[in-house]
């Protein structure tokens, strides 16, 4: 009975990650963050761009509302656990998606995601009797969830792509 807090706040993160799919954190071993992160809170202290914040049971996660990740490795370097892989290994594996709640598939004239995204991966659609529709090049986004708090509708997710989630295209 003893351990039933700590379960519980783990399951409550499963439940969480199943429903949003999104990533924790950048280079973090998943199948082992939850036993290895002691919740001590020096990622939460030291991102540059104060995007990761305590959830679901105290466990540190990005929250891309908050702004987006520079994939400058800090949340890894203070992390004292053995809980991130190599600088050299891909990030993570997310990817923005785009929900029916855009603008533009109500015919509304928005561009924000598109100007906010570095590398170039929104593109927009011209499409006869429509405004321009977003469509995002999975290879070039790098999930670093630019897009996210730009949009005025909340229409962009940042997703593991294994689960999937469909793109506006
Ligand atoms: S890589 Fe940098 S910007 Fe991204 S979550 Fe870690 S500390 Fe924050
Ligand atoms: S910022 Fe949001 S509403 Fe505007 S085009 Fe992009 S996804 Fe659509
Ligand atoms: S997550 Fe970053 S790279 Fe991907 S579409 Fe959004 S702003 Fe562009």
């Amino acid at each position: 009975m003893s351990h039933a807090p700590v379960n519980l706040s783990r399951r409550q993160l499963f439940t969480r990650r199943k429903m949003t799919d999104s990533p924790a954190l950048p280079w973090v071993k998943e199948a082992q963050f939850t036993d290895l992160c002691t919740q001590c809170g020096e990622c939460v202290k030291h991102c540059p761009t104060q995007i990761i914040r305590a959830s679901d049971g105290g466990f540190p996660r990005v929250d891309f509302q908050l702004g987006e990740c520079t994939f400058c490795y800090q949340c890894a370097d203070v992390c004292p656990e053995p809980l991130f892989l190599p600088k050299t290994e891909p990030a993570w594996q997310a990817k923005a998606a785009i929900s029916a709640s855009c603008l533009a598939t109500q015919n509304v004239d928005c561009r924000s995601c598109g100007d906010s995204c570095e590398p170039f991966a929104i593109s927009f659609k011209l499409a006869v009797g429509k405004v321009a529709q977003p469509q995002i090049d999975l290879n070039s986004c790098t999930g670093c969830g630019a897009c996210v708090s730009i949009c005025p509708t909340s229409a962009i997710s940042i997703n593991q792509p294994q689960l999937g989630s469909a793109n506006v295209t």
